[in-house]
């Protein structure tokens, strides 16, 4: 998503601060940050044993060999993990740099990155970093370019944008790469507003453009005992008792049972440990255990039970609890995933389980588990999360319990940092098949039945409302916003285990054009929009839409004059009526200008907006 600074918490942008001395024994932002860099000097290990090989080199390297210095206990009071004691004189040192310089120019990337290597760390220069980051891109390794493109950026100490975005597009290539090769039709680009996706063809009205599974979800607390669905693929499981609700008790066992036989055929699987989860196979059933529900399983740990009641009985907003639309459930379903990913990269690093402890190989586990949600933006009012200490104080609760593999600190700003993660990116979807579709499948194998069809008359209460899910979804979380969206959201099978998402075409797009969705309802006013917009995701909307639309009739929207004494208003576009005019003049100027483009009845447009 676009306009706001990346929220330095997680970000490769706020990588290490040299020589700080930090206690490692804690989950903190800062022990993080200083990780990240340790899991990123892995790759870079994995490339300089790559190029020595295609190099054929056996020269013996002078500096601490790369094992050592991915031992982290070696080196464990100093953080930067400098390679050597060995300092080079300023005319070496100037040598070498020329040396770099002409492999770089010669196009031999291997030569110019082992070269930039060799010179210590703390030698490196600006230049250095740069042509590192550069010749390591070039190789594909864009989690080395990226850690170079930061180092260059520290080396920088004044603001540099064009090092910034650099450093996005290195970690955008490394983050993205399976999709872009999947979808060769769209490209992702940064530049100072952030990432956003873009046509590299002309993509035609109604074309689908790509789909998209979400990494976390969980159900909205206001459909979650209404409209069942299976946590994990989020099909309805709406039965009939369900339907009925408190009249399935007053009907005779017969009509139960006809009621029964029409009904579309379902499986409910409960979990086996509580009843707070239900799936529609094993299948289902497993996959949530394995991937979240074994942390949070009410039968593990007891301090879920606070959590999935809340969910349970539709408490959106209640005082000093929750006060969104999202479920918390989804934040407690990433932190689960987060532990859950811990553990399982220490057990293939061959950490013996019962040693998972607060070492500094299990901050280095939690910073490569949390890299998989480090790319959604985070960002609005900090003090919120005092307005509602009940639910931090659940929180910390589940993740502080004895039956975790390790505590994970769930402090006010890790709360917030996921908080905000969510309020901006979460997407609301759901599989297609809907409860209402299992409804009207109900009414359609009765219809013949006349005699049931009447009766069932005083029962029905007619369509049940769907299920709704919220989710976090990579690539569609880098579509910006715009009041004129050019590509809509719809609700999609993407394979038959998994529901999730379709982009599709509202507008012809041409080669370099923005795909953009709509955060808001496009039927509200310029003010409201931009009011919201503001609010929830801290952006000034300046779209096309905005740009050729006014606020009130008391100002021309072209020549920003003011009607005297604010008395009399200025006559509307008569096609959209957001636009007002001094004249005549002042229309046909904003019309040619552009007004043209976006002058329509947007109240009937459909709206295909985030779950905020
Ligand atoms: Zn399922
Ligand atoms: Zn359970
Ligand atoms: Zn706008
Ligand atoms: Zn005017
Ligand atoms: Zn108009």
């Amino acid at each position: 998503m676009m306009e706001n600074e990346h929220d330095i918490n997680g970000t490769a942008s706020s990588d290490q601060k040299d020589g700080e001395d930090h206690d490692c024994t804690t989950t903190s932002t800062t022990t993080s940050i200083i990780n990240t860099s340790i899991h990123l000097l892995k790759e870079e290990a994995d490339l300089i044993n790559r190029i020595r090989d295609i190099l054929h080199l056996d020269e013996e390297i002078q500096q601490s060999s790369v094992t050592d210095r991915l031992s982290p206990q070696k080196h464990h009071n100093d953080r930067r993990f400098s390679i050597n004691n060995i300092t080079l004189s300023a005319a070496t040192l100037e040598f070498k740099i020329e040396r770099v310089k002409q492999k770089f120019a010669a196009g031999s990337m291997e030569e110019a990155f082992y070269e930039c290597w060799k010179i210590p760390s703390e030698q490196r220069t600006l230049e250095i970093w740069k042509l590192g980051a550069e010749s390591s891109k070039k190789l594909s390794c864009f989690a080395v370019a990226e850690r170079w493109f930061s180092e260059a950026i520290n080396a920088c100490r004044s603001h540099n944008t064009d090092l910034n975005i650099k450093l996005e597009q290195a970690r955008i290539a490394r983050f993205y790469s399976t999709y872009l090769l999947r979808y060769p039709m769209i490209d992702i680009r940064v530049d100072s507003r952030g990432k956003g996706i873009y046509a590299k063809r002309v993509i035609s009205t109604g074309e689908d453009i790509f789909t998209d599974i979400p990494i976390v979800h969980s159900q909205t607390v206001d459909t979650l005992t209404i409209s069942p669905a299976c946590a994990t693929c989020t099909t309805s499981l709406l039965t009939p008792s369900l339907y009925f609700e408190t009249s399935w008790l007053q009907m005779s066992d017969k009509l139960r049972k006809q009621i029964e036989d029409n009904w579309p055929k379902m499986t409910i699987v409960p979990c086996t440990g509580c009843h707070y989860e239900i799936y529609c196979s094993e299948e289902c059933r497993l996959k949530a255990w394995v991937s979240y529900h074994r942390i949070l399983c009410p039968s593990n740990n007891s301090a879920t039970v606070e959590l999935y009641q809340f969910c349970a009985n539709r408490q959106i907003i209640v005082r000093e609890t929750w006060n969104s639309i999202f479920s918390p459930m989804i934040i407690a379903k990433l932190w689960a995933m987060i532990i859950i990913d811990t553990v399982d990269h220490l057990v293939n690093d061959n950490t013996s389980s019962s040693s998972i402890i607060n070492s500094i190989e299990t901050s280095t586990a939690i910073e490569r588990a949390k890299e998989k949600f480090s790319d959604f933006i985070s960002t609005g009012d900090e003090t919120y999360v005092y307005t509602i200490p009940r639910m931090l104080r659940i929180m910390q609760n589940i993740f502080d319990h004895s039956s975790l593999p390790f505590r994970y600190e769930v402090d006010e700003k890790e709360f917030t940092y996921r908080f905000y993660q969510i309020a901006c990116n979460a997407q609301s979807f759901s599989s297609p098949t809907y409860a209402a579709m299992i409804y009207s499948h109900f009414l359609f194998n009765i219809r013949n039945d006349r005699n049931l069809c009447q009766i069932l008359q005083k029962y029905s209460h007619g369509e049940p409302r769907d299920q709704v899910f919220g989710g976090l979804f990579l690539l569609q979380s880098c579509l910006n916003h715009s009041c004129d969206n050019s590509v809509e959201i719809m609700d999609c099978q993407v394979t038959p285990e998994q529901a999730g998402i379709k982009v599709r075409c509202k507008h012809q797009l041409k080669p370099g054009d923005e795909l953009t969705i709509n955060y808001v309802d496009l039927g509200l006013g310029r003010r409201a929009r931009r009011a919201m917009l503001k609010r929830a995701y801290n952006f000034w909307c300046e779209c096309i839409r905005c740009r050729f639309e006014g606020d009130d009739c008391n100002s021309c929207t072209e020549c920003r004059k003011y009607s005297e004494n604010n008395r009399k208003s200025f006559p509307a576009c008569s096609r959209c009526r957001a636009a007002w005019y001094c004249s005549a003049d002042c229309q046909k100027r904003a019309w040619k200008r552009g007004h043209k483009i976006i002058c329509r009845d947007w109240t009937k447009e459909r709206s295909s907006s985030s779950a905020n």
